[in-house]
Formats: C-alpha cells, sequence, structure tokens
C-alpha cells in the first residue's frame, strides 16, 4: 500500500508547494482549505468542488485522514466527552461543555503528560508523545462534525490531556488554525499550563492575546513541590514574576486554577497566602475541588471548607469562584476516560 501524504500534516505554504509540485493550481489548495476548516470534510472523495478525476487523482497520493470517534458521552449536565484514537492507535479526549451563550470545546494537547502532578490521572501515564498540530485542530473540526450544522464551538481552552507548553511548537501551530482558519478569536482561546515559564514568554511573543490560565494549585513552595514538582523547577515566585510580566490586553486577566484537596492546600492561613501571592495582579481564581481518583490517596475537602476558602479570598477582594468539574459521572476530569479505556 501507498503511504499517503496527510495534507492536514503541512502548513498552509507547503500545502500550497504541494499543490503547485503536483501541478494544480493556488485556488485549490485555498478550495482544499475550505472544505476542511469550514465545511468539516472528513475525506477527499467529499470535497464536491473537485471534479471526480482530480478526487481520484488526489486522493491516489494524499489523505486528509482525521481522528476517529471511539466513544461520545453524555452526561446529566449536558456535558459531552469524546474518546479518538489518533492514526498510531494512540487515544486522547476532548470535552464540550455548553453553557448559555458560548460552546466551550476542552481539547488534548499531549498523549499524557510528563509533568507528573500527584492528583492527575494524566500525569499518572507519564508522557507517551506530543500532539502534532493537526491532530489538536481536528478535535474541533470533528466534534464541530459530529454536533451538526446548528451549533458551533466557540470557545476553546487547552485544558484536557498534556501539558500544551511543552508540545510548543505544535501548539502554536495550532492556535494559528484555529484563529486563521476555523475563525475563533484568540480572546476566545484560553490555554492552561501547569507554569512553565520559558514556554510563558515564548506565548507572549508567538501568540499574544490568547488568555492564560495557571494551574497554581499551592500557596507555598513545600505544598506546591509535593504535588507538582514542575515546582521545583519554576518555584512560585518565579512562576508569578512571569504572571506579572506577561503582556495582558486591556480589560483581560490572568486566571489562576487552584485544586482544593483536603489538608493539603485547603486551609484558610492557604487562602490568606494565596490572597498575599496574587496581590496587584489583573487575576481571578477558580477554585476547583479535587475530583479524586484512585491510588493518589488525596481527598476532594469538605464544601464548608471550599466555601470558607473563598470567603477568605473575598475578603481580599480576590474574585474567586468554585468551579465543579463538569461531568463527573462520565468521567470527564482530565484523563479518567482514556484510563477506564
Ligand atoms: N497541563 C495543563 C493543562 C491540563 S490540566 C495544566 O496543568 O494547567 C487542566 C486542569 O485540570 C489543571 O488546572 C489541573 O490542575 C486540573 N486537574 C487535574 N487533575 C484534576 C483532578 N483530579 N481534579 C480536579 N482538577 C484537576
Ligand atoms: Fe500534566 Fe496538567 Fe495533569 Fe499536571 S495537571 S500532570 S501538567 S495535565
Amino acid at each position: 500500500m501507498i503511504n499517503k501524504l496527510n495534507l492536514k500534516s503541512l502548513s498552509r505554504d507547503e500545502l500550497v508547494l504541494f499543490f503547485k509540485e503536483t501541478g494544480l493550481p493556488r485556488y485549490r489548495a485555498d478550495q482544499l482549505l475550505h472544505w476542511v476548516y469550514e465545511r468539516f470534510a472528513e475525506d477527499i472523495r467529499d470535497i464536491t468542488e473537485f471534479s471526480v478525476d482530480l478526487r481520484r487523482r488526489l486522493g491516489g497520493i494524499a489523505s486528509i485522514n482525521g481522528l476517529r470517534t471511539l466513544k461520545r458521552l453524555f452526561s446529566e449536565d449536558k456535558t459531552e466527552k469524546y474518546l479518538f484514537e489518533l492514526e498510531d492507535g494512540e487515544t486522547i479526549e476532548s470535552v464540550l461543555i455548553p453553557d448559555k451563550d458560548r460552546l466551550t470545546l476542552c481539547i488534548s494537547s499531549q498523549v499524557g503528560c510528563a509533568m507528573g502532578c500527584r492528583f492527575c490521572v494524566t500525569g499518572g501515564l507519564g508522557l507517551i508523545r506530543n500532539l502534532k498540530a493537526y491532530e489538536i485542530v481536528d478535535q474541533v473540526i470533528s466534534v464541530n462534525r459530529t454536533i451538526g450544522p446548528d451549533r458551533r464551538i466557540s470557545n476553546i481552552v487547552l485544558m484536557g490531556m498534556g501539558e500544551p507548553l511543552a508540545n510548543f511548537d505544535n501548539v502554536s501551530e495550532a492556535l494559528w488554525r484555529l484563529t486563521s482558519l476555523l475563525g475563533i478569536s484568540k480572546r476566545r482561546i484560553t490555554l492552561s499550563t501547569a507554569g512553565l515559564v520559558p514556554g510563558m514568554r515564548l506565548l507572549a511573543d508567538k501568540a499574544h492575546g490568547v488568555n492564560l490560565a495557571i494551574s497554581l494549585n499551592a500557596s507555598n513552595d513545600k505544598a506546591r513541590n509535593e504535588i507538582m514538582p514542575i515546582n521545583k523547577k519554576f518555584p512560585i515566585r518565579v512562576l508569578l514574576e512571569a504572571c506579572r510580566r506577561f503582556p495582558l490586553p486591556p480589560g483581560r486577566r490572568i486566571t489562576f486554577e487552584y485544586v482544593l484537596i483536603d489538608n493539603v492546600n485547603d486551609s484558610s492561613e492557604d487562602a490568606g497566602r494565596l490572597a498575599g501571592l496574587v496581590k496587584g495582579l489583573q487575576c481571578k481564581i477558580n477554585l476547583i475541588p479535587l475530583n479524586p481518583h484512585s491510588g493518589t490517596g488525596l481527598r476532594r475537602p469538605s464544601d464548608e471548607a471550599v466555601l470558607s476558602f473563598q470567603k477568605v479570598l473575598s475578603r481580599n477582594h480576590i474574585t474567586a469562584l468554585i468551579r465543579e468539574s463538569r461531568g463527573a459521572d462520565i468521567s470527564a476530569a482530565c484523563g479518567q476516560l482514556k484510563a477506564s479505556h
């Protein structure tokens, strides 16, 4: 069998060059992009703007293969979870989260993750491999195709499996495609990182305007070292300095995610220290009670502990929202569906 070239693996310039070398005019490359990113074509045979002859000729040497949907699960709270298979048989997850005025897709950037955070299922897998740019973007294309023409994904969060800044080149190309080819505005895209400081600088340079979320998860280095090993390399002070330098467009804020874990980071002293750490930063805090999973020994705090943590932050004039993991009944927390597959 001939190993066909997947045209989605090419950048736009490479695609134009490929069409030129194949003896096809440039507008054919633009038509292909339109069919892939706006009409969500799955196969070159579906591109009816191409003649039957052209489809056959192109289909003989190239493909536009995407992800295979293995599972689509519906939660009682309207969250949908997708399990996708990649061309090499690996699997990744995406979660669709409908809200009043937006339809958000939470996408993965790696298969597994090297960061090893103790509370995270994906961290327990280790890094299996980076996703290619088209595998990141294809999560959006596949879900848009599945949900039909009446609904379109409006917002993207890079908060699925993997550490996006550890796969910067592919993520950066994916961000370009999401904004330029899928037409999703940068202000509707949020990248979440465990705190890779050099990657934050690159992000500010290459994708200025994308929203930044930081998984802080502790109020001092001792506790953060325990649950997020990356803190030994980029401790809280260094991370927060990088946040202060991060160029924010007017009116925008950095989001800090703080997974609340019983007896680890949930005391009122922690809340007070956290308030001190982020003082003066344009930011808001999302408090996420731990979604527990087996093998870690970590527990979710009581509701009272969560509420009093929030109260301390409010008293310090810091916006802090409690965010329950959506779709808990369908293993929607990061990595849980893959782990059970
Ligand atoms: N690697 C990036 C993005 C993926 S993790 C990062 O760490 O930011 C996305 C979010 O899920 C992070 O804020 C992380 O703290 C949170 N998370 C991971 N495991 C969780 C769990 N068991 N319960 C609640 N939140 C969890
Ligand atoms: Fe990786 Fe994020 Fe999970 Fe940490 S929380 S292991 S960085 S995916």
